[in-house]
């Protein structure tokens, strides 16, 4: 094979590793010419006159954190997850279990929190860990976010979202009007994957039920998934995110949407126009107004 020839027979292998790693992050198809590069959730939350350190918005604020007060009842029940030789199937057809009433949740997650803090399920994952990164927010919020799991800085910190996708989240929170302690933020593994590489299935069915548990006790009226990982963990599916964004899924009677990975948007601008009109959607649907721009 000449020199050229073989050039051209990498470039196209680049080309192909290039276009899967884009459908792994969730990518159905590649946008020509359609898209609006100077897109920006600063260009939002500055049009709206909001900036990250701005007071909450009262409409945004009441609406993703207070709901009526559910009747008094005991906490979701701990279920034992598999030894690493048989991880638990993932379930998403049951319906909620009882609702555990406000003033329990924050008692009852961190029941759950304790399990996950002591969790040695995953070895790789443990045994590389600084500490578990459970998740953060309102325990009775309305609205709960699911990342993918830890990066290096959510492990050092042990919050999720606290490194650079954490800041592009917090300008889209912004562009939102909705303040991060009113919502409640948590990923689908709760471990940092080594090099930041994305959760195996097995991690993610070692970790659903924690997943399931917290999701169980705070019962949100929505979930936002963000990224594949989320959505196809969730939605059971293999389904690419371009497909399943863009509208609501039932999950156990929440309503579930789904928008590209906070971390994709830092590398591809085309893909923030999406998101704006995917929080548009969820804000629509919440009854959050959102300043006109
Ligand atoms: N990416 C995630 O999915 N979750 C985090 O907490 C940080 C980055």
């Amino acid at each position: 094979m000449g020199n050229s020839e073989t050039k051209e027979v990498d470039l196209q292998k680049l080309l192909v590793q290039q276009l899967e790693s884009l459908k792994q992050a969730g990518l159905a198809e590649l946008p020509i010419g359609a898209t609006s590069p100077d897109f920006d959730f600063d260009d939002v939350a500055d049009a709206a006159g909001i900036r990250a350190a701005a007071p909450p918005a009262p409409t945004a604020a009441a609406a993703t954190s207070q709901r009526p007060a559910p009747p008094a009842s005991k906490p979701a029940a701990p279920a034992t997850p598999a030894p690493e030789s048989q991880p638990p199937a993932i379930n998403i057809t049951d319906s909620w279990g009882e609702k555990v009433a406000g003033s329990e949740r924050p008692a009852a997650l961190e029941i759950v929190n304790n399990e996950v803090r002591n969790c040695s399920l995953c070895s790789d994952l443990s045994s590389n860990r600084t500490q578990t990164v459970f998740g953060v927010g309102d325990p009775s919020a309305r609205l709960v976010l699911v990342g993918e799991g830890p990066g290096a800085d959510e492990d050092k910190q042990g919050e999720p979202f606290v490194g650079a996708a954490g800041g592009m989240l917090n300008k889209i929170l912004t562009a939102c009007t909705i303040e991060r302690n009113d919502i409640y933020i948590l990923n689908t593994v709760k471990c940092r994957p080594p090099m930041n590489r994305n959760p195996t299935d097995r991690e993610i069915r070692n970790c659903w039920n924690y997943l399931e548990r917290q999701l169980e006790i705070i019962q949100p009226e929505f979930i936002l998934c963000l990224g594949s990982v989320a959505a196809k963990s969730m939605l059971q599916t293999t389904q690419s995110l371009g497909r399943l964004r863009g509208r609501f899924h039932d999950w156990k009677g929440a309503r579930l949407l789904v928008t590209y990975h906070p971390a994709y948007l830092l590398r591809n601008e085309g893909a923030k126009r999406h998101v704006w009109e995917d929080m548009k959607l969820l804000m629509k649907e919440m009854g959050i107004k959102l300043p006109k721009r």
